[in-house]
C-alpha cells in the first residue's frame, strides 16, 4: 500500500511516498531530501503526535498562549482542547511555568509561552 503525505518537519514541505505492508507497517518513503523526514514518516504511519499551541484565560481576563512541552497523540488532540478549555490561569504567570501537569495521562505538561 502507498501513503502519500507532506514532511512538516521543516519549511522544505517535501511530498512524501510511503510504502506500506499488508498490516499497515512502515516499509520505506521516497522523497525526502533527508533522514528526518524518514523518522517522520515512520513515526506518522506508526504513532502520529503532534506539538499542540492554543490559549487559555486567566483570572484577570487576559488571555495566555500555551503549548504542550512535547508532542502529544494525535488521537488524543480533541481531548487535550477540551481540557485546556477548562482552564483559567492563575496570575501572575512567567513563561516557561507549568500550567497544567500530565494532560490526560499524556506525561505531557501544558505550559505558558509568555508572561502576563
Ligand atoms: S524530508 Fe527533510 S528536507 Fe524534506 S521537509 Fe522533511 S525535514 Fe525538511
Amino acid at each position: 500500500m502507498i501513503r502519500n503525505m507532506t514532511c512538516i518537519v521543516c519549511p522544505m514541505g517535501c511530498t512524501l511516498e510511503v510504502t506500506l505492508d499488508e498490516n499497515g507497517k512502515f516499509v520505506s518513503v521516497a522523497g525526502n531530501t533527508c533522514k528526518r523526514g524518514e523518522v517522520y514518516a515512520n513515526n506518522e504511519c506508526t504513532n502520529p503526535v503532534r506539538t499542540l499551541t492554543s490559549s487559555v484565560r486567566c483570572d484577570n481576563g487576559e488571555m495566555l498562549s500555551v503549548k504542550t512541552s512535547e508532542a502529544v497523540p494525535k488521537e488524543k488532540l480533541f481531548e487535550c482542547m477540551e481540557e485546556i478549555n477548562k482552564i483559567i490561569a492563575k496570575t501572575p504567570v512567567t513563561a516557561g511555568d507549568c500550567i497544567l501537569k500530565n494532560i490526560c495521562n499524556t506525561n505531557v505538561d501544558v505550559i505558558a509561552t509568555r508572561s502576563i
